[in-house]
């Protein structure tokens, strides 16, 4: 069967219908939420999505609730046709695009709240970032009603929040990440990638470069959350085409600092400006 395009919740009730989605004896979904601009890592989670599921369905919003004012909102890159060939070829099902009017009504009030989770680290450098993400993370659960939804580790922070909500608000949904796809020299994928200049694009292989330092240093099982830091942010600092907002060493699961006694899984978490472009990264390491 050919991939269905929805462009608003009629059209996406029918592609249910038509992949018999649901319903006693009725195949399973599974949503990957994007904003188009697809590369490779969007890709991946198309292909771990169709490993959970009978039939997959991809997402294709720009939402202008997670972008704060003097973001990117106007310039994010918008490739729809491109990103279509990419979800037809990966095996998806059906490609969700909603216009903003379709998704938001004129006088919407009530939104999804990320707490105090949503306001530390890229929280803190994003007011109301993670408040716009889980508000259309949510719609677009209530509208595509997917059994599992798959989302990147390379949004760790975002990862994590969408494990909280659903937790907090019992979604009858189970949540999926995905291992980070990078380049062969490390830089992980983003679609903000484009925007960077050759010279860009060298500076920003310091944010990888730092965090498997980190990382490299946290494998001998002797280095403190503060050796770390230091190792991953002195890389870093070597490199002044890279203008750093956050360095953080965090519990996977609240994104708090943590210190010197802790032990088991951390994420190194980075944020840093390049040229005019904002990038993030991370890896989770192993302490004590
Ligand atoms: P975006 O379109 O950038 O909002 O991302 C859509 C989904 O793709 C999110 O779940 C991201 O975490 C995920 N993603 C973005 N970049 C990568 C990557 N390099 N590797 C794996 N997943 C990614």
């Amino acid at each position: 069967m050919d991939m269905i395009v929805a462009n608003d919740r009629a059209e996406l009730a029918g592609a249910r219908q038509a992949l018999g989605v649901g319903g006693a004896g009725g195949g399973t979904l599974a949503l990957v939420p994007t904003m188009g601009a697809l590369h490779e890592g969007h890709r991946s989670l198309i292909r771990l999505a169709g490993e959970h599921a009978d039939h997959v369905a991809v997402s294709v919003f720009v939402n202008p609730l997670q972008f704060g004012p003097g973001e990117d909102y106007a310039r994010y890159p918008r490739t729809f046709e491109a990103d279509l060939e990419v979800c037809a070829a990966e095996g998806a099902g059906v490609v969700f695009a909603p216009s903003a009017e379709e998704m938001y009504l004129p006088d919407r009030q009530v939104s999804v709240s990320a707490g105090k989770m949503g306001t530390v680290a890229e929280g803190a450098f994003r007011p109301g970032h993670f408040d716009g993400m889980l508000t259309v993370v949510l719609k677009l659960f209530n509208l595509v009603r997917p059994d599992a939804a798959v989302f990147g580790r390379k949004d760790a922070q975002q990862l994590a929040l969408i494990r909280r909500m659903a937790a907090d608000l019992n979604l009858p949904i189970s949540i999926v990440g995905a291992p980070t796809v990078r380049e062969a020299d490390g830089l992980a994928l983003s679609s903000r990638n484009r925007y960077l200049s050759p010279e860009d694009r060298t500076a920003a292989l310091a944010l990888s470069r730092a965090l498997f330092a980190g990382a490299e240093l946290a494998e001998t099982g002797r280095s403190t959350p503060g050796e770390i830091r230091r190792a991953a942010r002195a890389v870093l600092d070597a490199e002044p085409g890279a203008d750093v907002d956050y360095l953080i060493l965090a519990d996977p699961a609240t994104f708090a600092e943590v210190g010197d006694d802790h032990g088991g899984e951390a994420v190194l978490a980075v944020a840093a400006r390049v040229g005019t472009t904002r990038l993030i990264d991370n890896v989770v390491l192993t302490l004590g």
